[in-house]
Parts: structure tokens; sequence; C-alpha cells
């Protein structure tokens, strides 16, 4: 039977999650389901002077507004818990004295002191410093010293760090079922640390240990974690575990110019870089987030779905479900994936589109109300009915059609100049017809005014565009006939009266 596919999503709680960590868990979501797997969240907090209170709830947070909650994660379906690494502490320091028994990790005593003096050494001379197979022997290791000078310093309250003992001279074959094989050169890695002396692993040592007892198959994540790859595998090898398949997702690239996607072009040109608003508790500093912009989460879910990845064909539009039936690793490109604002507020229009009226109404009425206007909700519900099509957001909503519930108070200059002299004299007479009308239905309301127009050999321009004008304060709207309606008779009997007296 083959494995079962378990994959996880690993954020580190170091401030709002960047749009590019949702994408790599939304990928990991959609291989999970189509799998018929388990996507789980596993919090990688074991770097407390990252550490930032709220990080972790507004992860959660943002994935379930996104509908891609994990099935297992803390409080729910604790099934390989602690989910979170720093209630796993005491798990990992074994696994360290393992490596350290079988040869593949060393104690090492260098002071911060002396590392830096070596590092600005190195500087000076032009290079840089790593700490490898080429100065481990002279450094102030554990791998020269006898397992009592060892145990002698750590009992004298040493401070140390354990490293990896990068093997030498090897060349490692790896696989990556996004980049196919990829070839890297032990020599040229440098023995990171894998867990330090105030009782911590480092990223790679838990991260490993952990994507191992919880029975992961298969890592994806972004291409910044491709240069630990090698010494990820390795750390499988020493400790004689199968490692999990790999996938480097690409990188989300700036709109404009070279380079990572930053919160900075966000800033530049105006568009969110996070799921959620989030306000850092340190600074108070503030950023913007996707869904209080007023993008649904269809669209941020549809928009991260493409960015690095499509179906082979020229469909833009996915729902979620499709997206698990159709998503392929496989088809995941290399290069990276540019970020597109414009195509996303496309796709807000689209999924605008497709909200029930009824719900349009219910979120345009929390605008009305601040704004003073007390509407009915049938009423609502007709306006956003009639203007939906011309918005991105329900922001967008008042300007469109705030002649739907208040007097115009003033006329657009522009159009003004097309009010002649016998515009208002039109204007008086349209205003009686109107007053005639017994059937106030846009369809009627038109066929009678037209009718008037032609008979009384008045251009429709004439009489449409001040009417329009008058109505509405601008050339903008839907239908006249429609606003006529909806408006209702006496509303525009008297917004014409306005005008006229306003433009005579
Ligand atoms: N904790 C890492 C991060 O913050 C996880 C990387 C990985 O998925 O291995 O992205």
């Amino acid at each position: 039977m083959a494995k079962q596919v378990r994959v996880r999503f690993a954020p580190s709680p170091t401030g709002p999650l960047h749009i590019g960590g949702v994408r790599t868990a939304l990928f990991n979501y959609l291989f999970a389901k189509k799998h018929n797997g388990v996507f789980y969240i596993r919090i990688e907090d074991t770097d407390q002077n990252r550490f930032v209170p709220g990080a972790e709830a507004y992860i959660l947070e943002a994935l379930e507004w996104l509908g891609i909650s994990p099935d297992e994660t803390i409080g729910k379906n604790e099934k390989f818990g602690p989910y979170r690494q720093s209630e796993r502490k005491e798990l990992y320091k074994q696994y360290a004295d393992q490596l350290i028994e079988n040869g593949w990790a060393y104690y090492a005593f260098d002071t911060a002191e002396e590392l830096d003096k070596l590092r600005s050494e190195a500087e000076a001379e032009g290079k840089t410093f790593i700490y490898n197979h080429t100065n481990r022997e002279q450094l102030s290791t554990s791998l020269h010293l006898s397992k009592e000078e060892v145990a002698d310093k750590i009992a004298n309250g040493d401070a140390y760090v354990i490293r990896f003992k990068t093997p030498v001279g090897e060349t490692l074959h790896l696989k990556d079922i996004i980049r196919g094989d990829i070839k890297f050169e032990t020599s040229l890695l440098d023995d990171k640390v894998l867990y330090k002396s105030d009782g911590m692993p480092t990223y790679h040592l838990a991260n490993i240990v952990d994507d191992h007892l919880m029975e992961t198959s298969h890592v994806i994540r972004g291409e910044e974690w491709l240069p630990s790859l090698p010494l990820h595998e390795l750390l499988y090898k020493a400790f004689g575990w199968e490692a999990p398949e790999f996938a480097h997702l690409p990188l989300i690239l700036k709109p404009v110019g070279n380079g990572k996607l930053s919160k900075r072009d966000g800033d530049k040109l105006g568009f969110p870089v996070f799921p959620l608003d989030w306000q850092d508790p340190t600074s108070g500093e503030k950023s913007s987030g996707y869904r209080e912009r007023g993008f649904y989460p269809e669209t941020v879910v549809n928009f991260l779905a493409l960015l690095g990845w499509n179906d082979g064909t020229d469909q833009e539009i996915f729902s979620l479900e499709e997206l698990v039936e159709k998503f392929d690793l496989t088809r995941v490109h290399k290069a990276g994936a540019k970020f597109d604002p414009e195509k996303n507020k496309w796709f807000n229009q689209h999924y605008l589109k497709l909200q029930s009226d009824a719900d349009l109404a219910k979120a345009y009425q929390v605008i009305l109300k601040e704004k003073g206007i007390n509407a009915a909700d049938a009423y609502v519900e007709k306006v956003v009915g009639l203007i939906k099509e011309r918005a991105t957001f329900v922001a967008d909503f008042y300007e469109l059609s705030d002649f739907f519930f208040v007097k115009p108070t003033e006329y657009d200059a522009k159009a003004l100049k097309n009010w002649k002299e016998d515009t208002s004299d039109i204007m008086k007479q349209v205003s009686e017809v109107i007053k005639g009308i017994e059937l106030f239905e846009a369809k009627n309301i038109e066929e009678i005014v037209k009718g008037w127009i032609n008979e009384q050999g008045i251009g429709m321009g004439k009489v449409m565009q001040p009417l329009r004008l008058s109505l509405v304060g601008a050339v903008k709207g839907p239908d006249l006939f429609d606003i006529i309606e909806m408006i209702g008779k006496d509303e525009t009997v008297e917004r014409l009266a306005i005008a006229v007296e306003a433009n005579k």
C-alpha cells in the first residue's frame, strides 16, 4: 500500500503571514486533499528571540478565512502532538545526542566573541568565514577533546552548541519534484548548529525530527529553503530515516522590477501582501490585509493558485474544489511568479458578481448605516443588483449608487456645459410627463418618456443627458429608467425641480 500523504505547513510565528507563506499553505492543502491525505500545521517557535505574540493565532485565522484549515494542529486531532515545537522541547536533545554518539555531530564551545573575531578577520581579507571541515579541527570543538574533557566543560557550565559534522568530498544527488535532479557538493556546506545549550534545537534539527515523527510524506515549501535541502537529506541519512519527498515552490516576484515580493512593494503600489490586517504588538506598525480590503477568500485562493501553477490550459477561474481536483505538483514551475495586483482585482470583480444580491446588500448596509442612511433591505438588494457589474469591492458601491439614497448636491461641471437655454424648460415638461405616469415601472416609464421625446421631435440626448444629470448629479449610473423607478415618482419630480432651480 502506498504511504499515506501527510504534508505540513510549518510557519514560524514571527509576524503576520506573508502572502507567499499563504501560497505554501494552499499548495500543501491542495496536494493533501487531492491525494486523500492529511494537511497539518506545526508551529515552529524554537527561536524565542523572534517570537511575536498573536502571530500564531493570526496564521490559523487566515487559513480558516481562506477555507484551507488544517486537519491536525494545536487543539485539533493532535495525533502526533504537541504541534507547537516549544512544547516538544524535551524531545530534541536525545536526537542531538544520538548524532554525537554516532559521529554525525560534535560540540563546539566557541564563544560569540571568538566567532565575531574570526568573522571580522575573514572579512578583512575579503573572505566569508564559514565553520566547516576546513577549520573545525582547529576550533574549540569536541573533535579534538576526550570524552572526559567534554563532560568536564559541560559540567563546568561552558556554553556550547552542537554542530552537524558535514561529510567531506561527497556529491549529493538529490531530487525535487519541481526542480528535478539537483547536485550539491558537501565540502561547500557549513557545519550548521543543531542544538544550543539554552536547551533549544535550531530549526534544522527540530524540523527534521518532527517531519519524521509526524510521518510527513512530502515537504512542500518555499524556494528559500532549497539551500537547506542537502543538510536535511544528510540529517535523514545520519538518523537512518527515510527522507520525505521534497518540492520547493518558486518565489513570488515583485510586480515591477526584480526580486522577491516584499511588504514595501505593497506599500508603494497600494496593495496588501498579507491575508488579514495586522498590527505589530511592539512597534504598533500596521499592515493591511486582503480580507479587510474587501477581497473574497475565493479571490485570494484563486490568484495564489496561479502563482507558479496552471492546469495546462488558459483557464484562470478555479474554485477551491476544482483546484483540489486539478492540482498537480509536477505542473508547478521552477521560475519565479510575478505578482499582479491589477489581475487580483479582476479576480475579485469576478467573485463579487457571484455573490448573491442579498449577501452583497447585507455588506452594503454596513456602509450605508455608517453614512447615516436608513434603507430597506429589499431596496438595497435591488440597487446592488443594478450596480454590481461595475464594482470590484463592496466599498465601490456607494460611489456607484449614492444617488439611489441621496439627492445630488452638485452637478458635474463638464456635463453642465450641455445645459442649454431651453434645457430647464424641457426638464419642466419631462417632469410633467413623468408626473402623469400611472404604471411606475422602468419599461413603461421608458416607453412613455421616449414616446414623448419622439413626438416633440427633440433629440434624445438633449433630454436624456440633462435628465440623468438632474437625478444623478453626473453622467454615471445604470439605466436611467431603472433609477427613476427605484427612486420613485415624487423624488424624480423633486430632483428635477431642484436641478431646474439650480441651473436656471
Ligand atoms: N519554519 C520554517 C518557516 O518558517 C519552515 C520551513 C520548512 O517548511 O521546512 O518557513
